[in-house]
């Protein structure tokens, strides 16, 4: 089958031929009907040879639907034919965090070498997926399949921040949320469909950014610049926001983030940037928290394609076709991409 392969350190990746993967015992064999284009894979790409965790080549893809197209042996619960979001987090399966459905916490990844599909294992921009077992499936149950793999990750790691700080989130308060890409956009629509804060403002530094925000329901949208912090605070009457969301995580939002969140607030770093956030009396407000969340759980999947089913989020995709997957990957890294690029490996 065709995979889009990081091969070489420091390369672009490319569309190569792969064998074609076959269903072990109580595994599933998806044929991808899409597969969303996370930053993380361009951060991914661009870490030292020596910093990577897993051996070359990867196939890229962390965000998948698809449809069964076998069951190994013992393989129950699913279907052939059956349409599927796939949870893409992998945990040892046994542990409490797992148990809870929370294996994008197991605390026994890196110590069993366990790789989730397109961060290290074989990923979802291919014909085809390897599922280890049907308990990383959620039928999809009519959900449009383009639009609901940016669910699995863009759609459900700000579901999961979110709900995390809805305790701050009381009418009155105001939520913030740098960056307005893949994870940015939903996570505005999150923050309007689950709590009742007053104000969502959204900062990018691109004017067709700022946009979206607004039509995905952001109160104001405005330039992520060196006024930002303050425009914050003239938006809040001085007190600044109750929580910030930074889908972005460099120095530069991280320090806004800093100066615009409000006594008691919170910083939720979503974002791969590499930035660092001082926490220390003087570098923040006293009482502020900060927590660097990482994707959702299981269960949390669940959740947002129920919110999805409801009608209540618009997930904006642009769409390629495999062979034009390079083309995907040159729009994201040139911001470019208004929503998620969702690659359709069998369109
Ligand atoms: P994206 O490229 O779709 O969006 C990034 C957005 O940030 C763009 O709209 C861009 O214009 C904007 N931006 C860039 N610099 C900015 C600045 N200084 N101020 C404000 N906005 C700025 O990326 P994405 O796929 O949405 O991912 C966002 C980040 O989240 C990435 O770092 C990614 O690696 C990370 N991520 C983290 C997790 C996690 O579990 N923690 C999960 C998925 C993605
Ligand atoms: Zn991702
Ligand atoms: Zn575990």
């Amino acid at each position: 089958m065709k995979a889009f392969q990081y091969h070489t350190h420091g390369e672009p990746p490319a569309l190569r031929t792969v064998p074609d993967p076959e269903p072990g015992p109580g595994q599933v064999l998806l044929r991808v009907d899409a597969a969303g284009v996370c930053h993380s894979d361009e951060v991914i790409m661009h870490q030292p040879a020596d910093r990577l965790w897993f051996p070359l080549p990867l196939t890229l893809g962390h965000e998948a639907v698809g449809t069964v197209a076998a069951l190994g042996e013992g393989a129950s619960g699913v279907s052939v034919g059956q349409q599927v979001a796939v949870y893409g987090a992998r945990g040892c399966g046994t542990c409490r965090s797992c148990a809870l459905g929370r294996e994008n916490y197991c605390p026994h990844t890196e110590r069993l070498g366990i790789l989730s599909p397109g961060l290290g294992g074989p990923g979802a921009i291919a014909e085809y997926l390897l599922v280890e077992d049907t308990r990383y499936l959620v039928p999809l149950d009519g959900l449009d399949p383009v639009r609901s793999a940016p669910l699995t990750d863009a759609g459900l790691t700000p579901y999961h921040a979110v709900k995390r700080v809805l305790h701050q989130l009381v009418p009155g308060s105001t939520a913030v949320a740098i960056g307005v890409g893949g994870l940015g956009h939903m996570g505005i629509q999150l923050l309007r469909a689950l709590s009742p804060a007053t104000q969502v403002l959204a900062l990018d530094i691109a004017e067709e950014k700022l946009e979206l925000a607004r039509s995905c329901g952001a109160h104001h949208a405005l330039r992520s610049d060196e006024h930002a912090a303050r425009a914050v605070r003239a938006l809040t009457d001085g007190l600044g926001a109750d929580v910030v969301l930074d889908f972005v995580g460099s120095d530069v939002t991280l320090k806004a983030a800093a100066r615009m969140v409000a006594k008691e607030g919170e910083v939720t770093v979503v974002g791969l940037g590499g930035g660092r956030l001082g926490m220390a009396a003087g570098r923040v407000p006293y009482g502020v928290t900060s927590s660097v969340p990482y994707w959702g759980t299981l269960p949390e999947l669940t959740e947002v394609l129920a919110l999805a089913r409801s009608g209540v989020l618009d997930v904006h995709v642009e769409t390629f076709g495999l062979e034009e997957a390079p083309l995907a990957y040159e729009r994201l890294r040139a911001g470019k991409i208004n929503g998620r690029a969702v690659i359709l490996p069998n369109g």
